[in-house]
C-alpha cells in the first residue's frame, strides 16, 4: 500500500530498527516506546485492521504471536512476563492503519489500560 508507513518500513524506503525479519513478518523498534521493551510485529501484507482480517490471515496471525513468543524470550523478558496488544479501530487508539502487535516489557504492567 503505497502511503502506508509500515509498508513503507517493509520496503525499506524508511529506516527502522529491525529485530527480526521472514518471508512473512518483520519486528522493529517503536519509535517512541512505552516501555523498555517495545517491539512491533508486523505482516508485510498490508492489512488495514483486525476486523478487516480473513480466514485465510488465520495462519499469518499466529506466525505474528508465535514471532512475539520468541523475541520476548529473546529480550529476556519471556518468563518475567510481558505483554501483547493490538489495537483494532479509532477507540482502541489505532493510529496506524496497517495490523500491528504491541509486545511491551521490562516493567511492571498495570491494568486496565488507559
Ligand atoms: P497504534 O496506536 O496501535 O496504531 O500504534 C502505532 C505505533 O506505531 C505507535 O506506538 C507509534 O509510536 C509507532 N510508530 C509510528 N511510526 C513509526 C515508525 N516510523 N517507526 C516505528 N514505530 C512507529
Amino acid at each position: 500500500m503505497e502511503d502506508c508507513i509500515f509498508c513503507k518500513i517493509v520496503n525499506k524506503q524508511i529506516p527502522s530498527n529491525i529485530i527480526y525479519e521472514d518471508d512473512k513478518s518483520l519486528a522493529f523498534n517503536d519509535i517512541n516506546p512505552q516501555a523498555p521493551v517495545h517491539i512491533l510485529i508486523i505482516p508485510k501484507k498490508h492489512i488495514r485492521t483486525l476486523l478487516e482480517s480473513d480466514d485465510t490471515d488465520k495462519e499469518l496471525l499466529g506466525h505474528l504471536t508465535q514471532v512475539a513468543r520468541d523475541i520476548a524470550n529473546e529480550k529476556g523478558i519471556g518468563t518475567k512476563g510481558f505483554r501483547l496488544v493490538l489495537n483494532s479501530g479509532l477507540e482502541a487508539g489505532q493510529s496506524v492503519w496497517h495490523i500491528h502487535l504491541h509486545l511491551l516489557g521490562g516493567r511492571k504492567m498495570s491494568w486496565p489500560p488507559g
